[in-house]
């Protein structure tokens, strides 16, 4: 098995990944949702460096990640936006419609040493050997993955399993959207009373304030 040269930047780009399933599940969330309209040939090269680096990571426990076939070297930007697109693709069609599914040609392979143990190792392309280790990743940690619940919002973030919202400004947003609702008729009875009085004072004491029909609530 050929092992891929990576580039001078590899072992940043293996930081930037993360050393534990949770933080590689984040960097790959965040892959998916990375603006690469205007992707610059230097952040292609780091991208192509992480998704060697997530491709290699494996899960706890594994003999070894995989091994890319050698069409690795030299992609940039097309490459990256096209990995990229799939990738959304699929975990788009998880969360929304409930499956993930990929298929993949890959070689595995197993080798027995003299003294009778065995090493096992999976070797692909690129794009097959990524989408094994998305795999094997969300088959884990999936469960973390989820789109936010707040209207009009959308993004998909990782958190544990019973957090609704992307980060503090949806759940605030949400929060403040529920207390209006559920106070919109005291608000609306306060005005009203407000305006009565200020009526009362204006036309004196003995008027009876008509009030207006309640908006219809959405
Ligand atoms: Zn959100």
């Amino acid at each position: 098995m050929t092992e891929e040269k990576a580039g001078p930047n590899y072992e940043e780009a293996e930081r930037r990944v993360g050393a534990t399933p949770e933080q590689r599940l984040r960097w790959l969330v965040e892959f998916a949702q990375e603006d690469l309209a205007s992707l610059s040939r230097g952040r292609a090269l780091d991208l192509d460096d992480e998704i060697l680096a997530f491709t290699r990571a494996g899960l706890p426990g594994d003999q070894g990640g995989l091994a890319l076939g050698g069409n690795y070297l030299n992609r940039e930007a097309d490459f990256v936006r096209q990995l990229q697109q799939r990738w959304r693709d699929n975990l788009t069609a998880l969360l929304d419609r409930g499956e993930f599914s990929y298929t993949a040609t890959a070689n595995y392979i197993l080798g027995r040493t003299s003294d009778g143990s065995i090493e096992a190792g999976i070797s692909a392309d690129t794009e097959p050997a990524f989408f094994i280790a998305v795999f094997r990743l969300l088959a884990h940690e999936g469960v973390r993955v989820r789109r936010c619940d707040a209207k009009g919002c959308g993004r998909i973030f990782v958190g544990p399993p019973r957090q609704l919202f992307c980060g503090s400004r949806c759940s605030q947003r949400v929060r403040t959207a529920r207390f209006r609702r559920q106070h919109r008729e005291a608000v609306s009875d306060m005005r009203h009373a407000a305006y009565a009085r200020r009526q009362r004072s204006k036309l004196g004491l003995k008027v009876k304030v008509a009030r207006r029909p309640r908006r219809q609530t959405t």
